[in-house]
């Protein structure tokens, strides 16, 4: 059990709320940003309260500098921070070929899933090192399958977010690794959420679930047990490494 404080990107729905709700059962008090779904975010804060949790949401768009800051200002009021978990992401339609894609929708998958984790990641280090006073902490990454399967003629500019991801993950690990943080990222499969609904095919993850090994879709607990379990003592030689959660493939 710890009382630290945990940030959690996009914690109002899908992965980022199963994950609220493990983390609050492990006694973290949990900040819970969300980009604009506030009715999502009070409740998952309301579930939390209601089994005596500690909770606040906080609208945070994290490709946005400002809305990063004000996040972590917030966190510091909450208490003192032990973990953030980059998982706000976004996918733009699905089945645009890279030919067909405009320069917005390219730019904004990568402001939000690589500029927005390494935003928060930057603000995360500097609270949590010891190098700057920090008590050390860890930062979770949830990258995608996608970065190992490419994602051809579904979204490979959100495959490509999430190769950054993996690179970014090993990278700030190594750099942080003698300052008491550790990083670590998951590579989560086919997981029953409504990111799917979002690229336009709500059906997706069931469509393609014959070809997971398993033969099935993952849920967001199994993918928020993978998070708690990477963030508690007994990971503690873990940093810089990706964990694919997703089945088997
Ligand atoms: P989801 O159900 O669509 O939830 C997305 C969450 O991200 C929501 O809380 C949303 O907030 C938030 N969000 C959206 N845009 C944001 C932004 N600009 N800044 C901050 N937060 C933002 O998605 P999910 O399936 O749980 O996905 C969570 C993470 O897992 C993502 O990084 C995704 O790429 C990754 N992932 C998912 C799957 C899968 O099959 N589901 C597979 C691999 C990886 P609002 O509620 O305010 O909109």
């Amino acid at each position: 059990m710890t009382d630290k404080v945990i940030i959690i990107t996009g914690g109002s729905r899908g992965i980022g709320r199963a994950t609220a709700l493990a983390a609050a059962g492990r006694g973290y008090r949990v900040v819970i940003g969300y980009a604009s779904n506030k009715a999502a975010a009070d409740e998952v804060v309301a579930a939390i309260e209601a089994k005596n949790g500690k909770a606040i949401a906080v609208k945070c768009d994290v490709a946005e500098e400002s809305d990063v800051l004000s996040l972590f200002a917030a966190a510091d009021e909450f208490g003192t921070l032990g973990a953030l978990v980059n998982n706000g992401g976004i996918v733009g339609k699905s089945g645009v070929r890279v030919d067909e894609m405009s320069a917005e929708r390219i730019q904004r998958v990568m402001a939000v899933n690589v500029t927005g984790s390494i935003l928060c990641a930057r603000e995360a280090v500097k609270r949590m090192s010891t190098k700057h006073g920090g008590k050390g902490g860890v930062i979770i990454n949830i990258s995608s399958a996608a970065a190992r399967l490419g994602s051809a003629n579904t979204y490979v500019d959100y495959a490509a977010s999430k190769g950054a991801i993996d690179s970014f993950t090993v990278g700030l690990g190594h750099e942080v690794a003698g300052e008491g943080i550790r990083v670590a990222a998951i590579r989560p499969g086919l997981i029953d959420t409504e990111i799917h609904a979002a690229g336009g095919e709500p059906d997706r993850a069931h469509r393609l679930a014959p070809m997971v090994p398993m033969k099935r879709v993952g849920t967001a607990e199994e993918i928020a047990n993978a998070i708690l379990w990477l963030m508690s003592d007994e990971a503690s030689y873990v940093t810089g490494a990706i964990l694919d959660v997703s089945g088997g493939r």
